[in-house]
């Protein structure tokens, strides 16, 4: 079973996988080696040189930086997460191809759908059972980046906005796939319901 967990920087995501994998370690004789958690860009090291370059390089060209995460994602794909799903394992992933189209696409204004087309192409098609998508306001996540708790992207507040509404608007598409749960609330609530958003794929 695949499960992606999005939304903006600062918006919890990191935190509540580590929540979930804790809780099915421990209240739910997981095994931990049936779970891999990872993260894009940088789960592999063709990713952590990605995302160095990305992250940390000079200014790429939108178009090349969309061609870049999608040639991270095919590679972390096909040598990270696809053997670990032949095994029957889960996987937790801290971003998918649903943030390339929402930042490289309605971010970085190139199309969405040339981005989500592009992003399947990469993967050959895999999808996700369960997206999370924790939806924090532009303003909040910004307050949050502030005070230190995220910190890559320091594009401005439109940019931000225009990411928040195209992952509001795949959920709103893809409604069996995504689960919507407001990150402003206590990180305990929020695990409560990303338990809850989980229990049908995983069988709890
Ligand atoms: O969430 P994480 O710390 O991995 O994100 C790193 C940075 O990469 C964030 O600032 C995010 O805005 C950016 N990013 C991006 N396009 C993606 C994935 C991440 O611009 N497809």
């Amino acid at each position: 079973v695949f499960i992606s967990f999005e939304g903006g920087d600062g918006a919890g995501k990191s935190t509540q996988m580590q929540m979930l994998h804790d809780h099915l370690v421990t209240e739910r004789s997981v095994a931990e080696d049936l779970i891999l958690t990872t993260r894009e860009p940088g789960g592999t090291e063709l990713g952590r040189s990605v995302r160095d370059l990305l992250l940390h390089g000079e200014h790429v060209d939108p178009r090349a930086e969309a061609l870049l995460y999608a040639a991270d994602r095919a590679h972390h794909i096909a040598t990270l997460v696809r053997p670990h799903l032949a095994r029957g394992g889960l996987v937790l992933g801290d971003r998918y191809l649903d943030s390339s189209i929402a930042y490289q696409g309605a971010g970085r204004s190139l199309e969405p759908d040339e981005i989500g087309s592009l992003s399947l192409w990469a993967v050959g098609g895999l999808l996700p059972h369960r997206t999370i998508l924790l939806d924090v306001p532009t303003e909040m996540l910004q307050e949050r980046r502030a005070t230190g708790q995220d910190r890559l992207e320091s594009t401005g507040g439109d940019f931000h906005a225009a990411v928040r509404q195209e992952f509001l608007d795949l959920a709103d598409a893809d409604p069996d796939r995504f689960a919507v749960i407001d990150g402003t609330q206590p990180r305990e609530q929020v695990h409560a319901q990303v338990l809850e958003a989980v229990a049908g794929v995983l069988g709890l």
